[in-house]
């Protein structure tokens, strides 16, 4: 007869979880080196502590940043740490008044398969009939809560104006770019590849994209200009570097810059000077601001409310690539996300969603 788990006196729950730690901080791109794998037993569950199992990880640009030891918005993940990551789960056993085994819920479950964790840390998730779980990762989830507050309280565009996106066939900057549509403005898509380009402007509704890989260098300006006559109202910054020089010289006055992202500086191994053009922040009264989106909680029940009709009655489209085979597969995706091999929001399954 098997042992019972001593978190949950059951036998049939795990009473080991395997995880990868960091071992060592990446230089440049991310390897599996950079991690080692470690099997802990589960502790006994403390009061107001629940085990989660996790179904799927969410790889995000914001990974490599907690990899690295720079001055950022969180504290690095320390080195022999499990690393951080988002992600969905399924409590298995509780001892939280609120949450039940079978609850779903969402947090900071970081690249194990199995945790005990405070139930404050986490949030349940009310799955609705349908619905796919990983959505909850995506546009119902962190990703379209970031688009949200980033077009509409930052960028606000106006029916008329003329909005770009960067990383615009990415999670985040396609439902950006469609809240925008929605608002009535003209948006014009920056890409990788002709297919992410045919699928903003078919499916997604944008009026212009743009592969920046066809257009290097002053060819960017030049194609940004073309696609965008009347200047650019709102700047949706996912990318940074060669890109938003290309953008600062079209601004037009009184543009508004969410500053969402700068993936392309997310693997330098040297600080990034720069951008060329940043004086016509002035000569052009352009607001920038950088958001972080823990920080917009006060806002999530608004934009999910506003978010969820239009995701789930297909106003906005919205991609997803999951990748199946479990923690094994994490530090490929991270990589995944800086090759653009993604279609919209990158996720890991790592157990049987049921
Ligand atoms: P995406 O789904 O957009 O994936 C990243 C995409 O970035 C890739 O698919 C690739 O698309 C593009 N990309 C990668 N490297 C470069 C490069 N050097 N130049 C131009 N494009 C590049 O990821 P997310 O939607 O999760 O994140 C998008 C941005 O939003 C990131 O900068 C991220 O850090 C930021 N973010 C910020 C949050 C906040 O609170 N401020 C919260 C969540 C995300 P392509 O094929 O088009 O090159």
């Amino acid at each position: 007869m098997p042992n019972p788990n001593p978190t949950t006196g059951d036998s049939s729950t795990p009473r080991k979880s395997r995880s990868l730690v960091l071992k060592s901080r990446p230089k440049g791109r991310v390897v599996n080196g950079d991690f080692a794998w470690q099997e802990q037993d589960l502790p006994a569950l403390g009061a107001g502590e629940v085990l989660v199992e996790t179904l799927y990880l969410s790889v995000d640009p914001t990974n490599r940043i907690w990899m690295s030891d720079q001055p950022a918005y969180l504290p690095p993940v320390a080195l022999g740490s499990v690393m951080r990551a988002a992600g969905l789960g399924r409590v298995l056993a509780s001892s939280h008044p609120g949450m039940a085994p079978g609850d779903l819920v969402a947090g900071l479950l970081g690249w194990q398969d199995f945790l005990v964790s405070p139930g404050v840390a986490l949030s349940r998730v009310q799955a609705q009939p349908g619905v796919p779980l990983s959505l909850y990762l995506g546009a119902l989830g962190m990703t379209g809560l970031t688009a949200w507050v980033g077009m509409n309280d930052i960028g606000k565009p106006r029916a008329g104006e003329t909005v770009v996106v960067s990383a615009a066939a990415g999670a985040v900057g396609s439902i950006a770019g469609q809240l925008a549509r929605l608002a009535g403005a003209r948006v014009v898509g920056l890409a990788g590849s002709p297919d992410k380009c045919a699928w903003l402007k078919s499916v997604a509704g944008f009026d212009e994209a743009i592969d920046y890989h066809q257009h290097k260098g002053p060819a960017l300006g030049e194609a940004l200009h073309k696609a965008c006559p009347k200047g650019i109202d709102v700047y949706f910054e996912n990318v940074g570097g060669s890109t938003l020089e290309a953008i600062l010289p079209l601004l037009n006055n009184g543009a508004r810059i969410p500053l969402c992202g700068l993936i392309s500086q997310y693997n330098e191994r040297e600080p990034v000077r720069g951008p060329l053009g940043f004086e016509q922040l002035l000569m052009k009264r352009v607001m920038l601001q950088g958001f972080i989106i823990l920080d917009f909680a006060p806002r999530f029940g608004e934009a999910l409310a506003q978010l969820a009709p239009l995701v789930l009655g297909g106003k906005i489209q919205f991609q997803e690539t999951i990748l199946k085979g479990g923690l094994e597969r994490m530090v490929e995706a991270v990589n995944m996300l800086f090759d653009g091999k993604n279609q919209g929001k990158l996720l890991v399954q790592i157990s049987d969603v049921r």
